[in-house]
C-alpha cells in the first residue's frame, strides 16, 4: 500500500454495527459470504439477518416510553419472510397500497393492526381495506367521501383517520413530506372540520396521522418534530372538540448511509418523548400512541451481495465489474433521492479481513454510466469470482429499483 494509491481514494459510509467476520470473510446470521451466495444458488442477492432486526426493535423499545406502539412502514422491505418475521416483533404495519396489503395479509398481520396510508387510493382498495377491517389514514376530503360510500355498499362502517399535512417538516430530513402544499394528507386547518363530518357519519374515527419527513439523523430535529407533532394533535383535537383515540407521531429516524454521517441519539429522542407524555395537554393525554419507522427498522439488517464477473484497466482506473448493479441497489448507486453521488459503506466480502491496497470503480453489469455502485474506493485486491458487500440494503433496495432494465430480473432474497 503507498500513499500514492491511495491518494484518490473516496471515502465510504460507515459498516453498521453488528457485521463480523468468520474465517476472514464477512458473516451475516453465522455463514460467510461465500456459503450464503452458495446455499442462495445464485448472485446477486439480498441477505437479512434476524438478529440485527430483533436487536434493533428491543434497542428501540428499550429507549422509546412503553406506552409507545412500534409499527412498521412496510415500503422499505416487503419481502414475505421478513414481513412474517417483523410480524413477531413489532406491534402493527403502516401499509402505502392495496399489494401491500394482501403481503401483509398473506404475512399473517392482524388487519386490526394496520393502517393505510398513501395518496391515490383507487376505489378497489379502498372497499379491500375497509372490508377487512383495516384503518385508513385519509389523504383529502374526496377519498372520505369514497371511504363513506364504499362502507355503504359493503355494509361495514369503515375505520378513519386523517392524516394531516403539517405546516411544519422534519428539519435535515432526507425526504420532507410535510410543511407547505403536499399531495400527502389534508392542509391542518382543514382537519377540525372534516374530523366533525367523519363522526357525524357514523365511521370509526380512529385519530390521527402526522408524518413530516424521513431519514432525519439530528437527533434535535427529530426531538422538536415530535414535540411540534404533539402540539398539533392537541390543537386540531381542542378545535374539532375530540379525543383522538389513536395518534401516530410518524417516524422520520434515518440510518447513517454516507462518509461522515452518524446516528442519532436514540436515548435523547426517547427521553424527550417520555418527558412530553408525562406532560401532555387533557385532549391527547387518554389516546394510545404509535411510530411508524422503516428504514430504521431494517435498513442496517440487510447486505446486498455481487459476484465481481471482470477485472479491468482503462486509462489507469481499475474497474471491478459485478453481476448485480443499480437495477437492485438504485440508492447505492446516488439515483434514488440524492443530489450528489456518495459510496455506500462497501466492502469485498469474501476477504472482509484483508488489507486494502488499491483504489477501485465497483460497476454494475448495466450497459449505463449510471451503474456506478462505488466510486474511488480504497479496498483489499478483489478478482474475478470474489463477492462484493453493499451495507444498508435491508430497506429501499429490492423493493425500489428498477429490477427489469435491461432483462436483468429480480436478485434473490434470503432472511437468515
Ligand atoms: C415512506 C414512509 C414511511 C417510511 O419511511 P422510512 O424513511 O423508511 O422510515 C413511513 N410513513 C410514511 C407515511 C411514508 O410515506
Amino acid at each position: 500500500m503507498t500513499g500514492a494509491s491511495s491518494s484518490k481514494a473516496k471515502p465510504t459510509g460507515p459498516i453498521p454495527l453488528g457485521y463480523g467476520a468468520i474465517d476472514g470473510e464477512l458473516a451475516i446470521g453465522g455463514k460467510t459470504a461465500s456459503q450464503l451466495a452458495e446455499e442462495a444458488g445464485d448472485t446477486p442477492l439480498f441477505v437479512y439477518s434476524r438478529e440485527l432486526l430483533k436487536r434493533r426493535v428491543s434497542d428501540l423499545r428499550a429507549a422509546m416510553p412503553d406506552q409507545l406502539a412500534i409499527h412498521y412502514a412496510m415500503k422499505g422491505n416487503p419481502f414475505p419472510p421478513l414481513l412474517e418475521y417483523m410480524n413477531g416483533l413489532v406491534d402493527g404495519f403502516d401499509l402505502a397500497s392495496g399489494g401491500e396489503m394482501e403481503l401483509a395479509l398473506a404475512a399473517g398481520v392482524n388487519a386490526e393492526n394496520m393502517s393505510f396510508a398513501g395518496p391515490g387510493k383507487r376505489d378497489r382498495e379502498l372497499k379491500a381495506a375497509i372490508e377487512a377491517g383495516v384503518t385508513l389514514n385519509l389523504e383529502s376530503e374526496g377519498e372520505f367521501a369514497r371511504a363513506v360510500a364504499i362502507g355503504e355498499r359493503s355494509g361495514t362502517t369503515p375505520k378513519l383517520a386523517v392524516r394531516v399535512n403539517p405546516s411544519f417538516d422534519l428539519k435535515g430530513s432526507g425526504m420532507k413530506m410535510g410543511g407547505g402544499a403536499k399531495q400527502f394528507g389534508v392542509d391542518a386547518e382543514r382537519v377540525p372540520a372534516l374530523i366533525k363530518e367523519i363522526i357525524a357519519s357514523g365511521a370509526d374515527w380512529r385519530g390521527l396521522h402526522i408524518y413530516a419527513g424521513s431519514q432525519a439523523l439530528n437527533t434535535g430535529a427529530i426531538i422538536e418534530m415530535q414535540a411540534a407533532t404533539l402540539e398539533l394533535a392537541a390543537r386540531l383535537s381542542d378545535e374539532a372538540s375530540t379525543s383522538p383515540d389513536k395518534i401516530n407521531l410518524g417516524g422520520g429516524f434515518g440510518i447513517p448511509y454516507f462518509p461522515g454521517e452518524e446516528p442519532f441519539d436514540l436515548d435523547a429522542v426517547g427521553g424527550a418523548l417520555g418527558q412530553a407524555f408525562s406532560a401532555l395537554p387533557d385532549s391527547i393525554a387518554e389516546s394510545e400512541y404509535c411510530i411508524e419507522l422503516g428504514r430504521y427498522l431494517v435498513g442496517e439488517a440487510g447486505v446486498y451481495l455481487t459476484r465481481i464477473v471482470d477485472r479491468k484497466v482503462s486509462h489507469g482506473e481499475t474497474f471491478l465489474i459485478t453481476d448485480g448493479g443499480l437495477h437492485h441497489q438504485l440508492a447505492a448507486s446516488g439515483n434514488f433521492g440524492t443530489v450528489i453521488r456518495r459510496n455506500y459503506p462497501i466492502a469485498i466480502a469474501n476477504k472482509f479481513d484483508a488489507e486494502a491496497e488499491e483504489v477501485v470503480d465497483i460497476v454494475g453489469c448495466l450497459c449505463t454510466p449510471l451503474d456506478l455502485l462505488s466510486n474511488n474506493v480504497f479496498l483489499p485486491r478483489a478478482e474475478v469470482g470474489d463477492l462484493v458487500a453493499i451495507f444498508c440494503a435491508g430497506a429501499y433496495g429490492a423493493s425500489a429499483s428498477p429490477m427489469n432494465f435491461l432483462g436483468q430480473g429480480a436478485a434473490k432474497e434470503i432472511l437468515v
